[in-house]
């Protein structure tokens, strides 16, 4: 049985995810103690047990300690099935943050699948659907599988009430090299309102134009049904030949706009002005993939705490280093299997 402390390093609910997308493709069983340790209000919310649950559902797994509020659990794997699933979190939980639960299990599985999952799409501190379309389904898709998916309803805090399809069709993880990022081939900065005045939306995308220099024809504001809303987010991307990068902005009450659009501009600079072929959030999400293919590697900005704690877990699983380094141009290689030691 794997032994996970879960306030170490990044301390949160991915620790938890990625032991469980892990424990169901290697079968090996885990108990987490601690978990969420780093968190104000530390255990299982109620989006971290949706994302349990799922993972019990595909892969026939037990479970002790599936518990809003519980801080330990224990995780036996049984076996993993391709095919149709549903699952909402009951709140306006990420539905991203499910599909990062389940995505490599299935697949890896043997047969295609198809996921309907209820909640939030746009949601603060998760991945939003264009995130996972634009920026990390490319690279995936580019290792084997084919996971394609559509958003059907948006979801925002603290409604929720989203809707993403998800399809599977399986494959096993070549290892790739993403080094480059390629040349630039186009820049958009969408800004998507639901049921709020479009000055909010204006604001934001004045603030960008200003900060970003982009051509006047990148930016665009959006409305969405009333029923979807209220909800806000401008979502930043930047197309290149190899990668998408996609920085979010997330409205929310009492922040003004313009400081939305500010911070997401200047998490895009950052990555504009770096060579490395992934964002942070990016890195985070590649980290499985790249794993699981067994060799590999991409460059990234700077590694997050999640990125480091994720390769933690990977060690424990499939004793296997994902080791970051510095170039000397300033961007850091991921190697899986690399002899460096993480930084
Ligand atoms: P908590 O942090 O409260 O435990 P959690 O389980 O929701 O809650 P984390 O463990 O912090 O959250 O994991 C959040 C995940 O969402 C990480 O994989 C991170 O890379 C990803 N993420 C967060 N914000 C974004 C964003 N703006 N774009 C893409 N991915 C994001």
């Amino acid at each position: 049985m794997i032994m996970i402390d879960g306030a170490e390093g990044e301390g949160g609910g991915q620790v938890v995810r990625n032991a469980c997308a892990l424990s169901l493709v290697t079968g090996q069983p885990f108990r987490i103690a601690n978990i969420r340790g780093r968190r104000e209000k530390p255990g299982l919310m109620r989006q971290h047990v949706t994302a349990i649950e799922a993972a019990c559902a595909i892969g026939g797994a037990a479970c002790e300690g599936l518990t809003v509020g519980s801080s330990e659990l224990v995780f036996r794997p049984g076996r993993v099935t391709a095919g149709t699933y549903s699952f909402a979190v009951g709140t306006a939980g990420s539905t991203g943050l499910v599909l990062q639960t389940v995505l490599m299990p299935l697949i890896l599985a043997d047969g295609p699948s198809r996921l309907v999952l209820e909640g939030g799409t746009h949601n603060m501190l998760a991945p939003p659907f264009e995130f996972i379309t634009k920026s990390f389904l490319p690279v995936l898709n580019r290792m084997g599988p084919s996971v394609t998916a559509r958003l059907v309803r948006h979801g925002f805090y603290p409604r929720g009430g989203g809707r993403i399809e998800v399809d599977i069709v399986p494959a096993p993880l070549t290892p790739i090299d993403c080094i480059d990022r390629g040349s630039s081939l186009r820049q958009s900065a969408t800004a998507l309102f639901a049921s709020l005045p479009v000055a909010v939306a204006e604001r934001e995308i004045n603030t960008a134009r200003t900060l970003l220099g982009w051509p006047e024809t990148a930016f665009a504001v959006r409305e969405l049904p009333a029923e979807q809303g209220p909800g806000n987010i401008l979502l930043l991307e930047a197309a290149y030949e190899h990668v998408t990068e996609v920085v979010s902005g997330f409205g929310k009450l009492g922040v003004p706009a313009e400081r939305v659009a500010k911070m997401a501009a200047g998490r895009m600079a950052g990555y504009l002005e770096s060579a490395a072929f992934a964002g942070p959030y990016l890195a985070d999400q590649l980290l499985l993939p790249f794993a699981l293919a067994g060799a590999g590697s991409f460059t990234t900005v700077k590694p997050s705490q999640h990125s480091l704690t994720a390769a933690t877990i990977i060690e424990l699983f499939l004793g296997r280093r994902c080791a970051f380094r510095q170039l000397p141009n300033g961007v850091h290689l991921l190697e899986v299997g690399g002899t460096g030691a993480a930084s």
